[in-house]
């Protein structure tokens, strides 16, 4: 008979385990990752954002000085305008004077498009703020819960290693050298059989082998996958029953 049949099926189960927690575990870096490179993205929409509204104020501090430039230009024009001497200098004087006006409405416009661009940029850096604000909080809980999750798989895997460590040797070495061969390829490599029929792959199970499975002195395995055959009623029933 072999032996160790029932703590093969427990080492199976606690390999599945250590597959899916080993998975989890892998993820762990790629998604803080993504964490981080999110995190990045929204210091850059902030920071895009605060520029936006220094340029438009920039701007209007440059339009708000070319106005006054020309204001005071045009208050000196007009103090000229009775100490002209000439008609062509009075005519010269009054283009200037003009010019000086147009210059004027079209600061005053510019002026008026800046403080809209600046009202724009404030809407939107509030509008970033608050995304980012709630994103960066987001982030943190997230980063928070891999951590959890980090050492929750570390403890886990170091439990499950060792209670494999614990239930391997009560398998025989054969056994125990098969499975892990099998289990490199196929999970699960262990079947326990209700039906002639291997429950990995499907395909049914010769008489032959199915008696061997029966007796359980020989280790038997699916003509087409593999995977170990066991029969249920070859397991030693659970301590204590
Ligand atoms: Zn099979």
């Amino acid at each position: 008979m072999l032996q160790g049949l029932t703590q093969l099926l427990e080492l199976q189960r606690v390999d599945d385990e250590l597959v899916a927690l080993q998975t989890d575990y892998d993820g762990l870096p790629g998604h803080r990752e993504r964490i981080e490179a999110e995190r990045i993205a929204c210091d850059e929409q902030l920071a895009a954002a605060k520029q936006a509204l220094q340029a438009a104020e920039g701007g209007m501090r440059q339009a708000e000085g070319a106005l006054q430039d020309r204001e005071a230009l045009l208050q000196k024009l007009e103090s000229q305008q009775f100490q002209v001497k000439s008609n062509d200098a009075y005519t010269a004087l009054l283009r200037e004077m003009d010019q000086a006006r147009e210059a004027i409405s079209e600061h005053e416009t510019k002026i008026l498009e800046h403080m809209d661009a600046i009202e724009q940029a404030r809407g939107q850096l509030a509008e970033i703020e608050k995304h980012v604000a709630e994103t960066r909080s987001r982030l943190e809980a997230e980063r928070r819960a891999i951590d959890a999750r980090d050492e929750e798989c570390t403890r886990e895997i170091a439990r499950l290693q060792a209670l494999r460590t614990e239930v391997s040797p009560g398998v025989e070495r054969e056994l125990l050298a098969r499975y892990e061969r099998v289990a490199k390829r196929r999970r699960p490599s262990v079947i326990l059989v209700k039906e002639e029929r291997c429950g990995g792959c499907r395909v049914g199970i010769p008489p032959q082998s199915f008696i061997e499975i029966l007796r359980a002195e020989s280790i038997v395995t699916c003509g087409n996958c593999s995977r170990i055959l066991i029969h249920a009623d070859k397991l030693e029933p659970p301590a204590g029953s």
